[in-house]
This record gives structure tokens, sequence and C-alpha cells, in this order.
């Protein structure tokens, strides 16, 4: 690792005149001390989220759910009020990568980087969740721009993800065995007025919806409905770890379970 300055400040307006001043967002590490390693990037000066009062914020509502942009992903899956309000989003976090990724990995981190392979994005989209910044609210529909982009602006923060809670949800993925990373992952989502939003991540260059599954699923939501549809080849991608037919043939198999696990958790 090369020499970098680190600041920690403990206030919101404090971590952004660091970033006014050029210093790059530091959360769990996670991505970003690995590429640093790797001198895939380098930043001279970081300033570290971490004791950065109410970043890490879990508040939970029976419609809505807000997670701070500091939350691990282990605080997530074991957070009580989650678990009971929108259990689909606790399972998500508590199967995210291994115990140290979770013990130290974030929200904020997870959806600014925006890796095409990540768990928390197709959550985010499923749900129709909201990503509130240091400076705006911005739709998950609006937020993820394809590989490794987002919406966010330099020297903008992630402050927090506010989730409606879906009547039914559930997420299923299919694990890379080395990098832990979903090879495809499926989130559905069935609300009250019986409308249904699909997210796929890891099948192409970065998370999107499933419109045609959600059509079908609108009208009739059980698995056997969801096997009519096909995932199209042609908009997942191939790589040395799965080429993109058998990343489609997953979707389809991941697509039905995620239904039947939302029929079964009710
Ligand atoms: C082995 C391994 C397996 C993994 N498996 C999975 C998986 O299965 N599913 C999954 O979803 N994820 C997975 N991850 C990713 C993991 O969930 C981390 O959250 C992710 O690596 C980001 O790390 P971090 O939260 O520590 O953020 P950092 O590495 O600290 O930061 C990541 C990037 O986001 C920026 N950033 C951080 N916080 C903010 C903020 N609040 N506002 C704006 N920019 C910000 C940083 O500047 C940096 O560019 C895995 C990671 C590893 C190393």
């Amino acid at each position: 690792m090369y020499a970098f300055e680190m600041h920690q400040p403990v206030t919101l307006e404090a971590a952004l005149d660091h970033l006014a001043s050029g210093a790059r967002p530091l959360a769990g590490g996670q991505t970003l001390l690995a590429s640093m390693k790797l001198r895939l990037s380098n930043p001279e000066t970081l300033v570290d989220l971490g004791r950065v009062a109410g970043l890490d914020a879990i508040e939970v509502a029976p419609d809505a759910v807000c997670i701070g942009a500091m939350a691990r992903h282990a605080d997530v899956a074991a957070h009580t009020g989650m678990r009971a309000v929108f259990p689909a989003l606790a399972d998500l976090a508590g199967r995210i990568g291994d115990r140290q990724v979770r013990a130290m990995g974030t929200l904020g981190g997870v959806i600014a980087n925006n890796d095409p392979a990540a768990c928390y994005p197709s959550a985010l989209l499923a749900s129709g969740a909201t990503v509130i910044t240091t400076g705006r609210e911005i739709a998950a529909d609006d937020f993820f721009l394809g590989l490794f982009a987002t919406a966010l602006q330099d020297g903008e923060l992630v402050c927090a993800v506010r989730f409606p809670v879906p009547r039914m949800a559930a997420y299923e993925k299919q694990r890379q065995p080395a990098s832990q990373f979903p090879l495809a992952g499926v989130f559905v989502a069935r609300f009250a007025d019986g409308i249904v939003r699909v997210a796929i991540t890891g099948a192409g260059g970065g998370v999107l919806r499933h419109t045609a599954l959600e059509a079908v699923l609108s009208e009739d939501f059980r698995p056997e409905a969801a096997a009519a549809v096909r995932f199209d080849p042609q908009d997942a991608v191939g790589d040395l770890h799965a080429p993109a037919d058998y990343r489609a043939h997953l979707i389809d198999v991941l697509s039905r379970r995620a239904v039947a696990s939302a029929l079964r958790a009710g």
C-alpha cells in the first residue's frame, strides 16, 4: 500500500469540506482499500465516514425502512425490526459475501460502487427505493447508470436509502464460489396493489428490471406463471465464469424460486 492522508470527521459538514478539497469517501474499505492496494485506484486523501454521527442508523416503520449509508451488512441482517418488517432485505444482507465483508461492508459503499454483480442494487430497484444524498433524493430507477456508474456527482455522498416495504418479497441468487458475488441474482417484490417489480443482478452491464416478467407476475403471481417468461440471453453477459445463455437460464430458474419463496414467506 502507498502512503496517503486520511481524515476522520465526526460531522457530515466536515466530511463534505474534505470532499470539496478532493478527498475520496471511505466506508468499510472492502472495495476501495483492495483497489488501492492493487493501484487500480490511487486517491491521495481519504475521508473516513465511520465516525460521522447518524450515518449508520436503521429506522423501521410498517410501510418503509430507512437504512443509513454506513449501516454494515451484518447489522441490517441482524436487526430485529428489519427481520420482522422486511425479511427479504435482512436475508439479502445476511448472505452477502463472507463474514468479514458483512462485518465491514456498507449499503452506501455497495451502491456508490455499483458493481454489476452486487446484491443490494437489485433490492433498491425492485422495491422502488429512494437514495437520499447530501443534496437530493434520487429514485433507484434513476440512480444506477450501468457498469460501476451512478447518478452521484463529485462531492455528493449517499446518506441513506428509503425502501417502501412490499407486501411480499424474496431474493434468490447463485453464488460464484471464488468471489462470493452472484453469478446471477433476482429480487422479486409484490406490493399491496398487486404490482410486481423484478430486478436482476449479475447478468448484464448493471442491475436491470425484468419488465416482461413484471407484467406477467402482476397478473398472476405464481412460479408457474414465471416459468412462461424467458430471459433473453442476448441481454446477458458471458465471461470466464459463465456464458450468457447459462446466466439467462439461471435468471429463469431463480425467478421461479424467488416467487415461490415470496409466497412461502407470505
Ligand atoms: C470477497 C467479497 C465478496 C463480496 N460479495 C458481495 C455480494 O455477494 N453481494 C454484494 O452486494 N456485495 C458483495 N461484496 C461487496 C461488499 O458488499 C462491499 O459493501 C463493497 O465491496 C463496498 O465496500 P464498502 O462498503 O466497504 O465501501 P468502500 O470500499 O469503502 O467504498 C466503495 C466505493 O464507494 C464510495 N463510497 C463509500 N461510501 C460512500 C457514500 N456514503 N457516498 C458516496 N460514495 C461512497 C467509495 O469512495 C468507493 O468508491 C463483496 C466484496 C468482497 C470483497
